[in-house]
């Protein structure tokens, strides 16, 4: 490892009391989404037929799951035998649409869970041993890249300090629906702010050198709580979260 891109005896401090107590769960993060879906699912419980329409161009533009055989076969009752003969003015029930939505809108929000926090190698790892860290220890994993580089949340979350973080330099800390925090260190330039609602995979800031530091690497820890110290392996936690790294 060069020694660009490493930390020099970083000070233990503290994220803020104050911040921590921002308290937001996955499903409160989770229900304005689902609550969008249903409210489209509601009005598009049923379909006026137009002059011009076809069954699959109506599946198509209310995305009813199973396409317009689906939607025929929900629809049999009104339409009869010819699934190609649909009259402007018949009213269709598009009920399997509606779930399909709002089942598409929690698995997104369930599945997209967690991204790499940078696209870029590891560069020091976790729990490497050296002097230079107030710990003894490297309590995050860093990532080696330019100043400038997009940086991400890597987890839906809210954002309980975005600020200077002192030895970190700037720093974004990010409270999941699991009860860990993310921290990602020496940003040169901040695109969130405390309190605020991130997505994984959201922009949350630039990367850079500030604070303690000998070069531009972006610093990412995990933690169990705000606080300095209660690290984990973060690249063990990222994988065990299905994250390729
Ligand atoms: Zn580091």
């Amino acid at each position: 490892m060069p020694a660009q891109g490493k930390h020099r005896r970083p000070k233990s401090h503290r994220l803020g009391r104050a911040a921590a107590v921002v308290t937001v769960g996955g499903a409160a993060l989770a229900l304005p989404l689902i609550g969008a879906g249903g409210a489209q699912a509601a009005t598009a419980q049923t379909y006026t037929v137009k002059a011009g329409d076809t069954l699959s161009k109506i599946a198509k533009a209310e995305n009813v799951e199973g396409g317009w055989k689906k939607l025929y076969a929900d629809n049999k009752s009104v339409i009869g035998s010819d699934a190609g003969l649909i009259k402007p003015g018949e009213k269709l029930t598009l009920g399997s649409a509606a779930k399909a939505r709002t089942t598409a809108t929690q698995a997104s929000t369930s599945t997209a869970a967690y991204v790499k926090p940078v696209d870029a190698p590891e560069g020091t790892p976790y729990h490497q041993n050296g002097s230079m860290w107030s710990s003894g220890y490297h309590t995050g994993t860093d990532f080696v890249v330019p100043t400038g580089t997009p940086i991400k949340a890597v987890a839906a979350g809210t954002v309980v300090s975005a600020g200077d973080g002192g030895a970190y330099g700037n720093q974004v800390v990010i409270q999941h629906a699991d009860g860990h925090y993310s921290q990602y260190a020496h940003l040169s330039q901040l695109g969130v702010s405390a309190g605020q609602a991130v997505s994984a995979g959201t922009q949350i800031g630039l990367s850079g050198a500030t604070g303690n530091v000998t070069g531009p690497h972006l610093h990412f820890e995990i933690r169990t709580t705000p606080d300095y110290g209660s690290d984990v392996d973060p690249v063990a936690y990222l994988r065990a979260h299905g994250v390729s790294i």
